[in-house]
């Protein structure tokens, strides 16, 4: 164990691999890939499409296991855990800004919002009360009952931002939070983003392969063929 009293990184990974398919379809994803993430870091993952990142952030999020390597959540290693205790530490300690986790389009905004707090068991009360604290926060409280499909695409992000801090989270896992967006509401998200870093200590790791919205993290992670190019921290 460890015999300093330093708190441990939030995320610890060491030598993660990944493969899909099997045979001559065999693909190595991710290749013996190690970092390490402090509480309240912004780290950018970047890499050209196909390059990895998406496996190593569902990897790191609890999504996904490696075939080999480890990966260790505030010092626990993951592995120690159960199904059941893992799905309750992603929806505690972890909020997701993934393209693939759409908004219940028919459902209303609050609705959507408040579903990480229906997952840990909480009363209808106290739900509704979190659900509207966070939209107040993100400008979207007039649109609650709204249903999720008639809101525009910047404000669909903004309730999925809303959602991933509902249970307000340690960390905010965002892959590609801005592609779909139009340059000026993406740079409204990725405010909310680093307000979030800044004002809370919300640790964000954030794929992306937009270099600005990579510098403005304290640290880029270059991956490449399932590699890290650098594996150096860059000063903030
Ligand atoms: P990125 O997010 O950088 O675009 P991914 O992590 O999504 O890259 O994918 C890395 C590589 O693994 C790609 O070549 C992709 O085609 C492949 N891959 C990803 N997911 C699967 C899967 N479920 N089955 C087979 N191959 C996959
Ligand atoms: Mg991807």
């Amino acid at each position: 164990m460890n015999s300093s009293s330093a708190a441990p990184p939030l995320l610890e990974a060491r030598h993660l691999s990944k493969a899909y398919g099997t045979g001559n379809d065999r693909f190595q994803a991710l290749n013996d890939v190690s970092l390490s993430i402090a509480r309240g870091e912004s780290v950018a993952i970047v890499g050209k499409s196909g390059s990895g990142k998406s496996t190593l952030m569902h990897l790191l999020a609890l999504l996904d296991t490696p075939d080999s390597g480890e990966l260790l959540i505030d010092g626990v290693d993951a592995r120690s855990l159960s199904p059941r205790e893992v799905n309750r530490l992603r929806n505690e300690m972890f909020g997701f800004v993934f393209q693939q986790f759409f908004l219940t389009p028919g459902s209303s905004v609050l609705e959507n919002v408040v579903l990480p707090l229906k997952i840990a068991g909480l009363g209808a009360t106290e739900r509704r009360r979190r659900g509207l604290e966070v939209l107040t926060r993100l400008d979207l409280a007039e649109k609650a009952r709204n249903r999720a499909v008639d809101l525009s695409g910047g404000q669909k992000q903004r309730v999925v931002i809303a959602r991933a801090l509902v249970n307000e989270p340690d960390v905010i896992f965002a892959d590609e939070p801005t592609g779909n967006l139009d340059t000026t509401t993406g740079a409204a998200v990725e405010d909310e983003l680093f307000a979030l870093n800044r004002e809370r200590g919300i640790t964000l790791v954030i794929v992306t392969h937009d270099e600005q919205l990579a510098a403005r993290c304290d640290r880029q992670l270059i991956i490449r063929d399932g590699r890290f190019a650098t594996t150096e921290a860059v000063a903030a």
